[in-house]
Parts: C-alpha cells; sequence; structure tokens
C-alpha cells in the first residue's frame, strides 16, 4: 500500500463529487419574493406594528435616535409573531465579541404561564437586553472572570433575522456587548460611536454650505470579499489548515497563477452551485450581494454586495463570512478567509470601498455638477486625506493580524505603509488649487477652472493603480488593506473617527476665515490649499510595490509597520489614546483592553502555528524523507543515486537543524512578556518557521509522490 493512500482517497473524492444542485433553486429564483424575508425589515414592521411604534421605531433606525423604551413590549410582540408564523422556536442577541467571529445563545421562546400551561413569549425586556454569561469572551482585562457580567443591548438599527438550521429556525437580534459598568466589549459599539461623531461633524460642514435638511450623515461601506474554496478531503488531509487556516509547508505548483487564466474566468459549475445557494441564503437575510467572480490565483473568488451603512455592512459581512462557510460544507467545500492560505500565489482582502452619505442619500465624496458642490467635495475630500494622514498608524494597527502580516508588503497586496492614490485628474486639480495662491488672482480663476472641470473626474475615472491600499475611485475610497477575515469594524471606525476630526478642523479654519469676511469660496480654497500642503506626504500616485516606495515613505515620515506587534504598539501611543477618547470611539481603559486582546490573539495565533509545524514536520515530512533515503539506499550504486541520496540526506540535516533553531526561537521568545514575546515571534520566530517551510518543501520535491501523506499544492488549488 503507498502512503499516498490518504491523498489519494481524497483525489478519488474530489473527483467523483456530483453537484449538489437543489430542485427548489436549479428552476432560478425570484429574488423579488425572497430578498429580506427572513428579515423584520421595514415591510413586515409596517404589517406588525401599530402605526404610532411603526413610526417611532423608523425613527430611531433612520435618525440614529435613542429607542423609546416604551415601545419595546410592542415591538417584541410583533417581532414573536412574526418569528413564530415562520416557525422559529428560539431567538438570540447576536453579537460581536473580540474573537473575530460572532456569537449566539439561544433560549426557546417557550414558558409556562402562570396555569401551568406551556406558552410562547417573548417580552420587551428580553429583546432590549439580555445578559449571557461573559466570563469566557476576550476581554483583555476589562472583566475579571469573577466579575462575569456583560450584557448585550438590541442594536435597532440593524434588522432582526431568523437563521434557518437543518431542522428549524431561530430568530436573531443584532446587539452590542457591553460590561457591567458600560465598557465595549465587542467590535460594533465603538463603530456605532465613530457613526455618530463622523455625523456630527459631516453635518457641521454641511450646514456651512448651507445645507440645513440633512439630519444625519451615514458613512457607506461595501466591503468585497474575497476567500479560496479547496476541496473538504484535502482540507481534512492538511493538519496545518485545519489548525492555523493557512498551510505551513507546500511546494509551489508548476503552474500557479503566471497565466492569468483564472481572474474573471468562468466559474466552474461546483463552484457556481455553491455561489447560488449561498447567495440565495443572503438574499433570505437582506444582505444585496451583487457581484461574483474568479480572483487572481487559482481556486480564489470574490463576492461583494451593493454597499449599506457601514454598521449593517458589518454585520452583513459577518453574516456573508460565516453562511459561506456553512453552505460550504453542504457542497463538501471548505471556505478558507485566512488572509494567506497558499504562499506563491495571492492572498485575499477585503476591500472597503467606503464613502459618506448625507440623510438624502447625496453621495458625499461625489464631485458634484456646480462649482459649489465640488467646493464642498473638496472639503469632505481634504477630511479624508487629513484624517488618513493623521492616523496612518491607528488605521495600519486596524488592520493588523498574524495573517495580514504575510499580505501586506508582500509584493501582491498593499504595503503596509498607508498612502492614498487620488488618480491623475484628481491630483491635477489639487496640484492646481496648490500653486493658485502663489500667483495670485489669475491663480484663483485658473481654480475656479480646475474645480470646474472635476465633474469629469467621476465620470472618467479610468486610471486604477491596484497597488494602493487606499484609493479613490470615482466617488468613494477603497481602502485595500483591510484583511479578509476579520471583522471590519476597527478600520472603518477609525476611519470614520479620523475623518470626523479632520472635519472638525477643517470646519473650525473655514470659520476663522469667514468670521474675517472672506467668502466661502474664498475661505474653502484657502483652507483646501493649506490642508493639500500638508497632506502632501500621505499622497502617492506611483507603485507601491516598487522598493523604491520604502526609502521615499521614510524620507516623508509615513509609517511603515511591517508587523502586528509594531502596529498594534500604535493603539496605545498617548496621542492615539486622546484621539480615540476625544472622538469617543475607546476609553483609554477600551483600548488598553484591546490592545491585550490583539496581542494575545497574536501571540495564541503564532504559537497554534509553531505547534503545527512541528507536528507537519515530524509526522508528515520527516518519515516521507527518511522513506526516500531507504528507497535510494537500496536502489543500487550509481553515481546520480549517491548524489541523490546525499541531497535527501542533507535535507533532513538541514529540516532537522531549523526546527532546533524554530524551537529554541521559540523558547526564547516564550520567557518574555507579552510585548517582548509577540516582537519577537514577529521578529525571529516566523522567520524561523520560513526557513523550515523551506527546506521542507524541498522535500516535497524529492521525496516519491508515492511517499507524500498530505495534498499538495497542485491538487488543493486545481482539482475541484
Ligand atoms: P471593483 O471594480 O472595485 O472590484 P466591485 O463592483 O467589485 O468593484 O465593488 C465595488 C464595491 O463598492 C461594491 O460593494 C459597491 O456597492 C461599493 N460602493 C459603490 N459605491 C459606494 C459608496 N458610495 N460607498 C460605499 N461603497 C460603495
Ligand atoms: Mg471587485
Amino acid at each position: 500500500m503507498s502512503d499516498a493512500s490518504g491523498r489519494l482517497w481524497a483525489i478519488r473524492e474530489v473527483t467523483s463529487r456530483s453537484i449538489r444542485s437543489l430542485p427548489e433553486m436549479a428552476g432560478g429564483t425570484k429574488v423579488r419574493e425572497v430578498f429580506g424575508s427572513n428579515t423584520f425589515d421595514t415591510a413586515a414592521m409596517k404589517q406588525k406594528l401599530p402605526k404610532p411604534v411603526f413610526e417611532s421605531l423608523q425613527e430611531t433606525i433612520r435618525r440614529g435616535t435613542k429607542l423609546d423604551p416604551g415601545i419595546a413590549n410592542e415591538v417584541a410582540h410583533a417581532v414573536k409573531e412574526w418569528a413564530l408564523e415562520r416557525g422559529a422556536t428560539h431567538f438570540c442577541h447576536w453579537f460581536q465579541p473580540q474573537t473575530g467571529l460572532t456569537a449566539e445563545k439561544h433560549d426557546a421562546f417557550l414558558t409556562f404561564d402562570d396555569e401551568g400551561q406551556h406558552v410562547e413569549r417573548f417580552s420587551g425586556a428580553q429583546l432590549i437586553q439580555s445578559e449571557p454569561d461573559a466570563s469566557s469572551f476576550p476581554s483583555g482585562g476589562m472583566r475579571t472572570t469573577f466579575e462575569a457580567r456583560g450584557y448585550t443591548a438590541w442594536d435597532p438599527s440593524s434588522p432582526i433575522f431568523i437563521v434557518d438550521g437543518p431542522n428549524g429556525k431561530t430568530l436573531c437580534v443584532p446587539s452590542v456587548f457591553i460590561s457591567y459598568h458600560g465598557d465595549a466589549l465587542d467590535n460594533k459599539t465603538p463603530l456605532l460611536r465613530s457613526m455618530e461623531v463622523l455625523s456630527e461633524r459631516a453635518l457641521g460642514v454641511l450646514r456651512l454650505f448651507g445645507d440645513t435638511s440633512s439630519v444625519r450623515v451615514v458613512p457607506t461601506v461595501g466591503p468585497e470579499q474575497e476567500y479560496f474554496l479547496i476541496d473538504r478531503a484535502f482540507y481534512s488531509l492538511r493538519p496545518d489548515l485545519v489548525a492555523a487556516g493557512r498551510t505551513l509547508i507546500g511546494a509551489r505548483p508548476p503552474k500557479g497563477q503566471e497565466l492569468e487564466d483564472h481572474y474573471f474566468g468562468s466559474i466552474k459549475d461546483r463552484i457556481l452551485a455553491f455561489m447560488q445557494e449561498a447567495e440565495v441564503e443572503l438574499y433570505k437575510l437582506g444582505i444585496p450581494i451583487k457581484t461574483r467572480h474568479n480572483e487572481v490565483a487559482p481556486s480564489q473568488y470574490e463576492t461583494a454586495p451593493i454597499f449599506e451603512e457601514a454598521n449593517v455592512a458589518s454585520d452583513h459581512n459577518q453574516v456573508v463570512m460565516e453562511t459561506m462557510q456553512r453552505v460550504a460544507r453542504r457542497h463538501n467545500l471548505v471556505c478558507l478567509l485566512h488572509e494567506k492560505p497558499f504562499a506563491g500565489v495571492n492572498g485575499s482582502g477585503k476591500h472597503c470601498n467606503w464613502s459618506l452619505m448625507d440623510s438624502q442619500g447625496r453621495n458625499l465624496l461625489e464631485p458634484g455638477a456646480t462649482p459649489e458642490r465640488n467646493l464642498q467635495f473638496l472639503v469632505f475630500l481634504m477630511a479624508v486625506l487629513q484624517g488618513l494622514h493623521r492616523r496612518a498608524g491607528l488605521l495600519r494597527a486596524a488592520i493588523a493580524s498574524s495573517g495580514n502580516d504575510h499580505r501586506l508588503g508582500a509584493n501582491e497586496a498593499p504595503p503596509a505603509i498607508i498612502s492614498a492614490f487620488l488618480g491623475e485628474q484628481l491630483t491635477r486639480v489639487l496640484d492646481g488649487i496648490e500653486k493658485g495662491e502663489a500667483t495670485g488672482a489669475a491663480g484663483v480663476e485658473r481654480i475656479a477652472l480646475g474645480v470646474r472641470r472635476l465633474p469629469e473626474v467621476a465620470r472618467d475615472n479610468t486610471d486604477r493603480n491596484r497597488t494602493s491600499p487606499f484609493a479613490f475611485t470615482g466617488n468613494k475610497f477603497e481602502f485595500r488593506a483591510v484583511s479578509s477575515a476579520a471583522s471590519i469594524s476597527m478600520p472603518v471606525a477609525f476611519l470614520n473617527a479620523a475623518v470626523a476630526e479632520a472635519l472638525a478642523e477643517l470646519e473650525e479654519a473655514l470659520k476663522a476665515r469667514m468670521a474675517k469676511g472672506a467668502s466661502l469660496q474664498d475661505a474653502v480654497l484657502d483652507v483646501v490649499r493649506e490642508s493639500v500642503v500638508a497632506t502632501k506626504a500621505i499622497r502617492f500616485e506611483g507603485n507601491n510595490y516598487a522598493p523604491e516606495w520604502v526609502e521615499e515613505a521614510r524620507r516623508r515620515g509615513i509609517p511603515n509597520l511591517r508587523t502586528t506587534p509594531e502596529s498594534l504598539a500604535e493603539l496605545v501611543r498617548p496621542e492615539a489614546k486622546e484621539f480615540l477618547s476625544k472622538t469617543k470611539v475607546f476609553s483609554d481603559a477600551e483600548i488598553e483592553a484591546r490592545y491585550h486582546v490583539k496581542m494575545e490573539r497574536y501571540v495564541k495565533d503564532i504559537e497554534i502555528e509553531i505547534e503545527a509545524v512541528k507536528n507537519i514536520v515530524n509526522t508528515h515530512v520527516l518519515p516521507a524523507a527518511y522513506r526516500q533515503h531507504g528507497l535510494l539506499a537500496g536502489a543500487g550504486q550509481s553515481k546520480a543515486i549517491g548524489s541523490a541520496l546525499e541531497k535527501v540526506g542533507a535535507a533532513i540535516e538541514d529540516v532537522t537543524a531549523r526546527m532546533a533553531d524554530l524551537q529554541s526561537a521559540a523558547d526564547r521568545a516564550g520567557a518574555e512578556g507579552l510585548e517582548r514575546k509577540a516582537q519577537a515571534y514577529a521578529d525571529q520566530v516566523v522567520p524561523a518557521m520560513a526557513a523550515v517551510r523551506e527546506v521542507a518543501d524541498r522535500i516535497e520535491e524529492i521525496v516519491s509522490d508515492d511517499f507524500w501523506t498530505l495534498p499538495k499544492y497542485r491538487e488543493m488549488l486545481f482539482l475541484v
């Protein structure tokens, strides 16, 4: 029997899979009927709620005002009726602890009344608040285990939904998660806070432009989710994928992504069947999935919804990730969300398209059709650049994770250096404004011209820079460096807060000039010019992958934070804490706690990887190498055999020595405190793992296919 029998079993499984086609879906889906059918959306509310209650709730949702507790019971009753009609038996508060995942604790509606009769109940109090035993969620010291209290509280701005399980349905109430003392323990609370401060500041600026009717400004987000799909049989034979979510060893396939034949290629039936099933599930939950396509790497894909308000987009993205993973299993696939599951081919990100929308639905980053609108656009544009410039380090910290370290700066994804790309035309406009001052009145004329030309920017935005971590794409920014697996809450919250801070400064500067008699136009041009000069360093139109950019960024004083530990350190710098508490996104204690949770998470990720590498080398790689050695040793005497034998022998020595190096690097680091340990992991242990991998991959290439037990890249990535 071959040692590779497991692998061969997997290949047989994969090549004989049938496509999961559901009769009720194969005939097509009436999206109109399905969309939102599992959400307590506006239509359901209207139908189920008394008019005044409906209106009060709508006000809360639309304006972000506080929920009137007086209506809670009626809303709960309506929600219950709606859920029971659909066959739900349980309810839960659905929230996002700092694990990066979502959490839910189910309770049955079932209870007994005073006469001992069983009834189904759901009270206003149960709708609004719940108290899960929260002691096992990461809190970074915000809550000690003996004081395990944590509360979940309904977030009415995100629609209540029903999740279909294999044998029943559960009502989910989107919630925030806070400690007994009101500290944020989740990813959603800071995001909601950042949205509030941003709205306030943006309204301040809009008022200057004579907008008296907008009541709220919301950040809109459309996250493009990248992911890999591989067969479950292969996955189950890869201890590294199971433990760490990425392959820790694996020789490059003879064919990778060189031919660029996967990107936008026709989608294989088996994959399409998965996508269609996942999409219909998401439609039912009111998630407006719009695009699907093959991505650059083999077996890599992308899906993107139509953009929504940031907090809803964030909730929905969590649901998208979870639903894809669940549905993938039904298709005997595994959906890998890790940023770098396979070395040598592209990793996955989550491009967060971000803009601002007023309460009339206007996009504030849409260059308007008139110069006045353009002036307003320029102020908002500069607010983004100014925010990015000032808070680049924090934005880098917000996307830091052990997984994203393999992507950022790895010549395939945006680098670890945060900069903004504006495109040729917008750059010209800003350059014009900058130069305008120096040339006096005639300059102003030129500026006005430049400003008037702006609408063309939106219509004809053909130049794209795929290497930029933060690119303007016509009427929104695309934050490309965001990690594929993580919640988008933190990066979006920091971006919101950074822009809010800048808007406040710009508003103040404008007001100061206008108080001295300047016209709005003159004040704007003046303030924008100042801001253009001040933020120049953050703008980069060139190739972000070029080594010269690293040098250039250093000259410009732009942070280049290559690893997670050094990025996370940004979170707790005094100026960062001051900024976060000023914008009310995180209190000092909360951000300290986040920092700890994230550092600990990084350390745990690496420790899991170390164990997985040791396991895989000792139980897969070395045994295969010994077999190969034995094979050659018994293969007779010849020069070729002798040199092959020597090669295998040397590789065995090498990998053993490098494993010892890895172990001692890990031991040395392990003896340190959290901070130094994390940094030592990043600086010494991660490279030591890469060094082990290098030899392991060499061994994979020289041992008989018969001896190799682990599914190979060429199988995992190319067989579906
Ligand atoms: P790309 O060409 O960048 O791959 P996609 O169509 O895949 O574009 O994704 C673009 C994303 O940007 C979608 O999710 C889309 O809804 C989103 N988007 C468009 N306009 C806005 C906006 N004003 N605010 C936020 N996101 C937006
Ligand atoms: Mg896309």
